[in-house]
């Protein structure tokens, strides 16, 4: 249940992707005031959407929500009419060039989701303020105030950057440090998405798999999956997803001028350099109508492992999430870090209230946070260095230990 507001300790959010919001949610919870302040200037200015999987720290992120939002979490399940069992709850991988099975990485519990469907169930009961773009953040002694690009200023006794990859906030802490840039990593990461209204082109990624089946053994990796159920009787009303990953630089894939990164251009770049694959995957791309119904993208994804020491203005500023340690997507980490994040964030708030002293608590959070952090990034960067090659994709963790989270 959540608690009244009961205390006047203010929190400012900054960034309202998942992070931020389930943050704010967790300290919600114990009664603190919160307000999330976004750049964005509405829910749907953003037309990208992704699928994430929820898997290890689907438990923590649960206890942080309010009983309200986990009740409506099927509204943002890819595909909640399914049968949940061990089949279902896991990551298989074929081999791209024989259509073989390379592995099957067991996620138990695990629920596939919209990433636009959930950051809308989770704006429920938030104070977001939109369209503000953090430019500044300052501190005296007693509170911070942080500075928007529209000129208006606002106080607050805390200070949270989610603000994503590319973080204002980290930027500030490290005083502008070039060091404190997220740096393009060399891997290229398309996502689309499309409703073919057509039962027959959806069949085949659902039984290959009903949630996601991946393709590596060539020099890119790929998967399909299911993105949206309408009815779950009629296929014709299902949306589906492909992703693909290469790296930058090969002959096959000329790196795609940055005009060409979305819409339409970014199908026929997609279209013109995918050929020739596995059928299941392939017709996926075929298929793709280019009539502007296709929603696709292309990324250099951008990866930052964090070090200490960050000004903290004295135990009041932090981050969490993406802003802290942006990763690579192998092995769906991202979220999963960004829940342990909240978690400890709204644990270390508790313990400043019951008589803790600050700097020592956020001294704390801010080491676990790193240390954590910077494991998972590097990781990240060593599973896609194995990802092209049918030999070392066998040494890949997730082969060996799963999606699980490591100790
Ligand atoms: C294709 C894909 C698949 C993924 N799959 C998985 C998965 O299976 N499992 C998993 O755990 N993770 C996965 N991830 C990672 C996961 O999506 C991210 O870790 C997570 O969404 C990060 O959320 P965030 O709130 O920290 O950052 P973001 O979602 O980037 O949110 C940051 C917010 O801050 C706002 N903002 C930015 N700058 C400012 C500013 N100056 N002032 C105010 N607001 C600002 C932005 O507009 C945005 O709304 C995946 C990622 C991708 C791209």
């Amino acid at each position: 249940m959540t608690i009244p507001e009961q205390n006047s300790v203010d929190i400012a959010i900054i960034g309202a992707g998942l992070t931020g919001l389930l943050t704010a949610h967790g300290l919600k919870k114990h009664g603190f005031h919160v307000t999330v302040y976004e750049q964005e200037t509405s829910l749907t200015q953003r037309r990208r959407d992704w699928t994430i999987a929820l898997h290890w720290a689907l438990p923590i992120f649960k206890k942080l929500l309010p009983p309200s939002v986990v009740d409506n979490l099927p509204q943002a399940i890819c595909n909640p009419y399914l049968d949940f069992n061990p089949d279902v709850e896991c990551l298989p991988c074929m081999n791209a060039n024989t259509g073989e099975m390379l592995f099957k990485s067991p996620m138990p519990g695990s629920r596939r989701v919209s990433r636009q469907r959930i950051r809308q169930l989770m704006t429920e009961g938030v104070d977001i303020r939109w369209g503000k773009r953090v430019s500044a953040i300052r501190s005296d002694n007693d509170t911070v105030q942080v500075e928007f690009d529209d000129g208006e200023t606002v106080r607050a006794d805390y200070v949270l950057g989610t603000d994503g990859a590319g973080s204002k906030v980290r930027d500030i802490l490290y005083r502008n440090d070039e060091k404190a840039r997220a740096v393009p990593s060399g891997y290229y990461f398309a996502t689309a998405i499309t409703r073919h209204n057509n039962a027959e082109r959806v069949e085949p990624v659902h039984s290959l798999h009903p949630v996601t089946m991946v393709f590596m053994g060539t020099d890119s990796v790929g998967a399909i999956g299911t993105m949206y159920v309408d009815d779950p009787e009629d296929k014709s009303t299902w949306t589906t997803f492909w992703v693909k990953i290469w790296r930058k630089g090969l002959a096959s894939f000329p790196d795609p001028p940055s005009s060409t990164r979305s819409g339409q251009e970014a199908l026929a770049y997609l279209k013109k350099t995918t050929k020739n694959g596995l059928a299941p995957f392939q017709n996926q791309i075929d298929w793709a109508p280019e009539d502007g119904s296709t929603v696709a993208f292309i990324d250099e994804m951008k990866t930052w492992t964090p070090f200490l020491p960050f000004d903290t203005h004295e135990g009041r500023v932090t981050l969490a999430g993406d802003a802290a340690h942006p990763m690579l997507v192998y092995r769906g980490q991202g979220f999963q870090h960004a829940i342990v994040d909240a978690s400890n964030y709204v644990d270390a708030l508790l313990k400043i209230q019951a008589g803790g002293d600050r700097e020592e608590i956020f001294n704390a959070y801010n080491a676990e946070m790193v240390e954590r952090g910077a494991k998972a990034v590097e990781q990240s960067l060593k599973e896609a260095e194995l990802s092209f090659d049918p030999e070392s994709i066998l040494k890949m963790t997730m082969v060996r230990r799963g999606h699980g989270k490591l100790e």
